[in-house]
């Protein structure tokens, strides 16, 4: 699956437990249709107490979620946007916002 969410985009969440919320995607996982983006759909692994230590521990962490979920914040308007292909004029596609028709960070 080709997707048009890159990493380093600012994705808002537009549905589920974390709707509203906004963050960067720190990593894309293309055939899952996957994103992992700052502070959105976090989760709490409880760690068991190690040798040594006497008790076990909580990390937080981003899990991935479904790009469905998900839309590109343009950082030209700041407004959510479905994201177009343009070709640009020496024959490159690049990512444009659908609402200002800017180009939306590489
Ligand atoms: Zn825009």
């Amino acid at each position: 699956m080709r997707l048009r969410i890159k990493k380093n985009d600012t994705v808002r969440v537009i549905s589920g437990r974390d709707k509203g919320k906004q963050g960067k995607v720190t990593q894309v996982f293309p055939t899952q249709g996957l994103v992992v983006a700052e502070g959105i759909n976090l989760r709490v692994k409880h760690l068991r107490a190690q040798k040594g230590s006497k008790t076990g521990s909580k990390v937080q962490y981003a899990a991935p979620l479904i790009i469905a979920k998900l839309a590109v914040v343009c950082p030209q308007c700041g407004k959510t946007t479905r994201v177009r292909i343009t070709q640009a004029p020496d024959g490159k596609k690049i990512r444009t916002c659908h609402r200002c028709t800017q180009p939306l960070n590489i």
